[in-house]
C-alpha cells in the first residue's frame, strides 16, 4: 500500500520562541521541556536566564501547537507557571533534528523565584533503603523534584557555582546523570553521592563519629540514653530528645529557657502520628506534603504519657514528618546496631527562648556546646537560615485548608504577585514573629520567619537577613514600617532609609491588607476584621478589635467599628497576666469583683487595691480595644488560666474548652452590645458570664457561647457597616482560632458576604509585612500621579 505523503512534509516547518516565568528553575523544568520536544519530534533549546525560562522549538505547525498546551498541562508538580508568552520566529533553513539544553544566561532581568526546600522525593526515599542502590543510606540523597534550595542558593540564575555545593566536586558518575536529560538528576543541582557529596559525622566531647550507620547508632544512643542531640538539618540546627525522657524533655526546657511553650515532635510515619494526635485525611495530606510543616493537631487523650511534657497543659501537640534523609535515617534500624531506632524524637530549632535559629559553622562552634551534649553535624553549608513551618489545617464543606501559623521552610521565599508595578521595597514587619518583605516593584518576596525583635541576636539575624536577600534581589527605593514609635523595626528603617521615601502604617490596615494582597485582590472594596493582641492605633491607643473599611484604594482605611475600649494596667504586665485583664473588663461592665472569682483569687490583696485605685484615676492606664485580651479576660474569669508563658496561650486554652463542649451546653445566650457606632460592648455579656458560673454554669459551654457572641457581634457590625461592599476579611492573630474563624465565616455567609482567610501568610505578625509592602507600593504609585513621589509618612489613617 502507498501512503500519501503527510501534510507535515508539505508544510514549512514552523518556529517559536516561549519565555516562561514563574517557579521554574531548580523544579525539573528543563528535562521536561526536553522530554517533551523529543517526543513531537521537535528541534531547538531550552535554557535558564535569570528571569526565566527560554525555549525555541521547531516543526510542524501542529506539533509546535501541541508543544504549547503540553507545557502549561503538564508542567513538573513543584513548578508554577505564573507567566507564559511567545512570539513567531523565521524556521532555521539548515534543519537540526537535535533537541538541546543550553548553558544558563545571566543578563541582569528581573530574577527568577527561587524554589522552597522540598522534602524527601519518594524516589529518593526508595533509593535510600534499598542496599542495592548506590545511595543506599547516603544522607544527602536528592533529586530534580526534592531537596534543600532555598537555603543553599547563593546567587542567581540557580546553578550549583552559586549554590552551597559549589565546593563539593562531582564524581564522573554523578556527573553522567546530572548531563543526562533522560535522568531524574538532570540538572539537579545539589547532585551528591557518597563519593563524592557532604559528609556527615557524629561528635561529642572526644569522640568524632565519620562513618554514617556508626554515627546515626550513637546518635540513636544519645537520643535513648536522654542527651539532648544536636542535628545540622535543612535551614539550620535542631535540637532532639526523647519525648518520653522526662529528665531530658526538661532539660531542654532549661537550655532553651523555654518554660511551657510546646514543642514539635518529629514521628517515623503517619502510623506514629495516629498514636499521638486525632489525624484526619485532610491533615494526613499537609503534614505529607512537600513543604512537611509542623501541623497543629488534637491531642489523643492517649497519647503516649509523654505528650504532656512536650506540650504542658496544651491539647494541642505540633507534629512533623520526615523531610530530610537524615531525619530518615535516624528513624530507622541501623544495620547490625543494638539500639532500637526511635519512632519520635523532640525536634526544635537551636536556639535560646526567641534568638534566630543557629545554622552556620561558627555560630554552631560557639552556641552549640551549650545546647547540645552531642552533635549529628554534616559539612555542607547552610547560607539562608529557616526554621521550620507551622500550619493549622481548616476543613469546613469538604474544602481543606492550610491556615498557616509560621511561614517559613518549605514555603519560602515563594513571591506573592503584587499585580502592578510599583518601587522596588523593603517593608520591615513587626515586632513579634518578625518576617520582613522585599519587592522588586511587583513581586513581593517574604522572608523566612526571624523571630521576636526583643534581642540584639535578633536584630543582628534581621540586618543580615535583609541585606542578604537585597543582595540578591537589588536595592529598595522605598521603605515601609509600623506606625508603632518603638517598634525595633521601625527605628531600624528609620536608621536605614537615608534618603529614600519611608511610609509609616499602621498595624491593622497591614493586616487586611495582606490578607487582600495574598488574594491578588488590591483595590477591591472589603470590610476588614482585624483582631489581634496589640497593634498602636492612629489616636496611640492600644488598637485590637478593629473592624476596617477600604474602599477602591486599599491604601486608605477608616476605622468604621471597634471593640469597647478598657483600660489596660501596667503594658506587658497585663498581657502575661490574664487576671488582670480579668479585673479590667469587670471594672469596665461595672460588675464588682467578689472572692469567688477566678481573676480576683489568683491576685494579692496589695495587687487589687493598686488596680481599683489605678482603674479609678486612670493613672498608669492605657484604653485597650483588643480582641486578644478580651480573649486572655474571658480565660482568666472561667479559671482557663491566669499567667501566660507565651503569647496567645489561654486564647488556645478557651478555643480547645470551647471544641470540647457538648452541644446542649451551647444553648447558654451571651450577647455584646453593638451600638449604632460600631462599638462591640463586652459589659453584658461578661455580666452574664458571672452570673452563669455562679449558677453553676459549665465552663466549657461558656466558653463556646463566647465564641459564638464574638462571631455575631462581628456580624452585626459588619451588617451595619458594609453599605455595597460584599467582602469581607478575617485577620490578626486571633484568627488563628479555628473555632472562632469557622464561626464569624459562617454567619457572615449566611447573611451573603464573601469572606476571604489567610492561606499564604500568617494572619499574625507574620504576615504584616506583606500588607506594608502592598500599602507603600500603592502609596508610591499614588505619589508618582502626583508629581511627588519623594517622601513617605503615616500613610492610610483617616
Ligand atoms: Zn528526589
Ligand atoms: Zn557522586
Ligand atoms: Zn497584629
Amino acid at each position: 500500500m502507498i501512503h500519501a505523503p503527510t501534510p507535515a512534509t508539505l508544510v514549512p516547518p514552523q518556529r517559536r520562541r516561549f519565555t516562561v516565568a514563574g517557579v521554574v528553575q531548580g523544579v525539573g523544568f528543563r528535562p521536561f521541556v526536553y522530554r517533551v520536544a523529543s517526543e513531537l519530534g521537535l528541534s531547538g533549546f531550552v535554557g535558564n536566564d535569570s528571569a526565566s525560562v527560554f525555549i525555541e522549538v521547531q516543526g510542524t505547525p501542529t506539533a509546535v501547537g501541541e508543544f504549547g498546551d503540553r507545557l502549561l498541562r503538564e508542567a513538573p508538580p513543584l513548578a508554577v507557571i505564573s507567566d507564559m508568552s511567545w512570539t513567531e520566529l523565521p524556521a532555521h533553513h539548515l534543519q537540526d533534528n537535535d533537541f538541546r539544553i543550553v548553558s544558563s544566561r545571566d543578563e541582569g532581568n528581573a530574577p527568577t523565584p527561587i524554589p522552597p526546600d522540598i522534602a524527601v522525593c519518594a524516589d529518593c526515599e526508595a533509593e535510600l533503603f534499598d542496599p542495592a542502590d548506590r545511595r543506599y543510606r547516603h544522607p544527602f540523597v536528592t533529586c530534580t523534584n526534592c531537596g534543600p534550595r532555598f537555603t543553599i542558593i547563593r546567587g542567581l540564575p540557580y546553578d550549583r557555582p552559586k549554590t552551597t555545593m559549589a565546593d563539593f566536586g562531582m564524581c564522573d558518575r554523578c556527573s553522567a546523570e546530572y548531563h543526562d536529560p533522560g535522568d531524574r538528576r538532570f540538572h539537579a543541582q545539589p547532585i551528591a553521592c557518597p563519593d563524592c557529596g557532604p559528609k556527615l559525622w557524629f561528635s561529642g566531647g572526644d569522640v568524632r563519629i565519620d562513618e554514617v550507620d556508626a554515627a546515626f547508632a550513637a546518635a540513636q544512643h544519645a537520643l535513648a540514653d536522654g542527651s539532648i542531640v544536636g542535628i545540622k538539618g535543612i535551614g539550620g540546627y535542631h535540637l532532639a530528645c526523647a519525648p518520653d525522657n522526662h529528665r531530658a524533655v526538661s532539660a531542654l526546657r532549661q537550655r532553651k529557657a523555654r518554660h511551657s511553650k510546646p514543642f514539635a515532635v518529629l514521628v517515623r510515619d503517619l502510623e506514629v502520628a495516629r498514636r499521638y494526635a486525632e489525624v484526619s485525611a485532610a491533615d494526613a495530606a499537609v503534614l505529607s506534603s512537600p513543604a512537611r510543616p509542623v501541623v497543629l493537631l488534637r491531642r489523643r487523650s492517649d497519647a503516649p504519657a509523654a505528650a504532656a511534657e512536650v506540650a504542658p497543659g496544651n491539647p494541642l501537640i505540633g507534629l512533623m514528618l520526615p523531610y530530610s534523609p537524615i531525619h530518615h535515617l535516624l528513624l530507622a534500624q541501623v544495620p547490625g546496631s543494638q539500639t532500637a531506632a526511635p519512632q519520635a524524637i523532640v525536634l526544635t530549632s537551636a536556639n535560646r527562648s526567641d534568638e534566630p535559629i543557629c545554622y552556620t559553622e561558627d555560630d554552631a562552634a560557639k552556641r552549640m556546646p551549650k545546647l547540645a551534649d552531642v552533635v549529628l553535624d554534616h559539612n555542607r553549608p547552610i547560607h539562608v537560615p529557616c526554621d521550620d513551618s507551622v500550619v493549622r489545617v481548616v476543613s469546613e464543606g469538604g474544602e481543606v485548608r492550610e491556615l498557616p501559623i509560621r511561614r517559613s521552610r518549605g514555603y519560602v521565599p515563594l513571591p506573592v504577585d503584587l499585580g502592578r508595578y510599583g518601587p522596588p521595597m523593603l517593608a520591615v514587619g513587626g515586632e513579634l514573629k518578625n518576617t520582613f518583605c522585599l519587592s522588586d516593584g511587583r513581586r513581593a518576596y517574604c522572608s523566612a520567619h526571624i523571630g521576636d525583635m526583643g534581642t540584639v541576636a535578633t536584630l543582628k539575624a534581621f540586618t543580615h537577613s535583609v541585606r542578604q536577600l537585597c543582595g540578591m534581589r537589588g536595592q529598595p527605593t522605598r521603605l515601609a514600617a509600623d506606625l508603632h514609635p518603638r517598634y525595633v523595626t521601625r527605628n531600624w528603617a528609620e536608621h536605614n532609609a537615608g534618603d529614600r521615601p519611608l511610609d509609616l502604617i499602621q498595624h491593622h490596615h497591614a493586616h487586611v491588607v495582606s490578607l487582600l494582597a495574598e488574594h491578588e485582590m488590591l483595590g477591591s472594596p472589603i470590610i476588614g476584621v482585624a483582631f489581634d493582641g496589640t497593634g498602636y492605633g492612629c489616636d496611640e491607643t492600644v488598637w485590637g478589635g478593629e473592624i476596617l473599611r477600604l474602599g477602591g484604594d486599599s491604601h486608605r482605611f477608616t476605622r468604621v467599628g471597634h471593640l469597647a475600649e478598657v483600660p489596660m494596667a501596667g503594658g506587658d504586665v497585663a498581657v502575661r497576666n490574664p487576671w488582670r485583664m480579668a479585673l479590667a473588663t469587670l471594672w469596665h461592665a461595672r460588675v464588682p469583683w467578689t472572692a469567688e472569682m477566678a481573676p480576683v483569687q489568683a491576685a494579692t490583696a496589695a495587687e487589687l487595691l493598686l488596680l481599683r485605685t489605678q482603674f479609678a484615676s486612670g493613672r498608669g492606664c492605657v484604653p485597650t480595644s483588643s480582641m486578644g485580651r478580651l480573649f486572655d479576660a474571658v480565660a482568666s474569669l472561667l479559671g482557663v488560666r491566669q499567667h501566660i508563658d507565651y503569647e496567645g496561650q489561654a486564647a488556645i486554652e478557651l478555643e480547645v474548652l470551647a471544641a470540647s463542649a457538648s452541644d446542649e451546653a451551647a444553648t447558654i445566650p451571651l450577647r455584646m452590645n453593638v451600638g449604632g457606632n460600631g462599638i462591640m460592648d463586652p459589659a453584658p455579656m461578661v455580666a452574664a458570664i458571672v452570673t452563669a458560673l455562679r449558677d453553676g454554669a459549665d465552663s466549657a459551654g461558656l466558653a463556646l457561647a463566647f465564641h459564638y457572641a464574638v462571631a455575631m457581634a462581628v456580624s452585626e457590625v459588619v451588617c451595619q457597616v458594609a453599605g455595597n461592599t460584599r467582602i469581607v476579611g478575617l485577620t490578626g492573630g486571633v484568627f488563628q482560632n479555628v473555632l472562632l474563624l469557622r464561626t464569624c465565616r459562617q454567619l457572615l455567609e449566611g447573611a451573603g458576604f464573601t469572606v476571604l482567610t489567610h492561606r499564604i501568610v500568617p494572619p499574625n505578625d507574620g504576615g504584616l509585612a506583606l500588607g506594608q509592602a502592598a500599602i507603600s507600593t500603592l502609596t508610591a504609585l499614588e505619589r508618582c500621579d502626583q508629581d511627588d513621589a519623594q517622601s513617605g509618612r503615616i500613610t492610610g489613617c483617616a
